[in-house]
């Protein structure tokens, strides 16, 4: 029996999610675009996920566009802006945190002549709203920022640093990247005040190759992919109804439960930080009020030589960012966490399901490493 405590590069199914993925593929298995009935069966399991994702976010199912994933939904969101709004305003702002599939693209647009401001934390180690609205000017298209982040749980200021731009420039579009929070934090997008924001469906319990991307009323994007207009034309391309039916039916099973299942992973959190601080040699490197579902420690190996050690005993932790695949993304460093530590970094990322036993059987492996490898 395998411990997976990498739920933060992906997670299991559940149950619910299979189950609609495979009848959407036997029973609906329509194009939901056809004008017969098949067509209309499967649109109708298209549309009641459309409809359970939208209320998780306090939206409209007409705010909800399926993508492939929330780097599709990142891509979608920065390069469809751009090419809407930036003829004349060419700044963005955004966190220096973000995930790859946000600054590779604000790499990609910086190239197109687009003003890219990174804004780093402070000293402490915290973002600050502040630095997010002094670096807003007229000339501001779009800021950015992730609500957490992916491999140290990190919370950001979203909320209030949004709500304050709002005031001060009511014309900069917000956008965020809700990946690591949905069905863990709740949140709305009004409250928010969130223009767009960035889903995935393999986070949160359902299946990889579905994402969906928030747009509030009123905000124009131009596509990225374009043919024969589905998803209001904003997302070209046949919708894979099972993903999306899968998508759907995990939301509805853990949008009730979001509450419940955050206190119990903090439960586990705070056994685990109280069981590895006894270790020496072991530094805890996500702040005390991080989302209790990833926390990133250093121990005294390399990471990879730690994760491959742990993998043989059949836990499973990841170095870092998974997306990565092993490089080193510089985001451990914008929070002051370099050189051995950083190259020592582990990742564990649990789910409401994690026991205490699990834990105990890491803890137990990791102390072995520490003591017994070499490197
Ligand atoms: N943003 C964040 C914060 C993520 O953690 C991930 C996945 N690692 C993504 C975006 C990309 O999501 P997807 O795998 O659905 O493309």
């Amino acid at each position: 029996m395998s411990i997976y405590l990498d739920n933060a590069a992906t997670t299991k199914p559940c149950r619910e999610a299979v189950e609609s993925a495979v009848n959407a593929m036997t029973e609906n298995f329509g194009n939901p675009s056809s004008l017969h009935r098949a067509g209309l069966d499967a649109q109708l399991v298209l549309d009641n996920a459309r409809k359970v994702i939208a209320s998780s976010t306090g939206a409209e199912s007409e705010n909800i566009i399926f993508t492939s994933g929330a780097t599709e939904s990142n891509n979608l969101a920065i390069r469809g802006i751009c090419s809407a709004y930036g003829k004349r305003k060419k700044k963005i702002i955004v966190s220096s945190v973000e995930h790859a599939s946000v600054d590779e693209t604000l790499n990609d647009v910086e190239k197109n002549g687009f003003e890219v401001v990174r804004i780093s934390p402070r000293e402490d180690g915290n973002f600050y709203a502040e630095d997010f609205i002094n670096a807003c000017d007229e000339n501001t298209v779009l800021i950015i920022m992730m609500y957490v982040n992916n491999e140290t749980g990190y919370i950001l200021p979203v909320q209030e640093t949004f709500t304050k731009v709002k005031k001060r420039f009511p014309d900069i579009i917000t956008h965020t990247d809700c990946v690591q929070a949905y069905m863990k934090i709740n949140f709305k997008a009004g409250r928010l005040c969130a223009d767009l924001i960035s889903l995935s469906g393999h986070k949160i319990h359902a299946v990889k190759g579905i994402g969906a991307l928030y747009i509030r009323k009123g905000i124009r994007l131009i596509p990225i992919i374009t043919g024969g207009k589905q998803e209001k034309g904003i997302r070209s391309g046949t919708e894979s109804v099972p993903l999306a039916a899968a998508f759907g039916s995990a939301v509805n099973r853990f949008s009730k439960d979001i509450d419940t299942r955050y206190e119990k992973v903090s439960e586990l959190k705070k056994y685990l930080v109280e069981k590895i601080s006894e270790i020496d040699g072991v530094e805890i490197n996500s702040p005390e009020n991080c989302s209790p579902y990833i926390i990133n420690i250093s121990q005294n190996k390399r990471s990879e030589i730690m994760l491959h050690f742990l993998e043989s005993k059949g836990i499973y932790v990841s170095s870092g960012s998974a997306c990565s695949k092993g490089q080193q993304s510089g985001v451990l460093g914008q929070f002051g966490i370099t050189g051995k530590r950083a190259d020592c970094a582990i990742r564990i990322s649990m789910t409401a399901e994690t026991t205490i036993q699990e834990l105990d059987e890491f803890i137990n492996a990791l102390k072995y490493g520490m003591e017994n490898l070499r490197g």
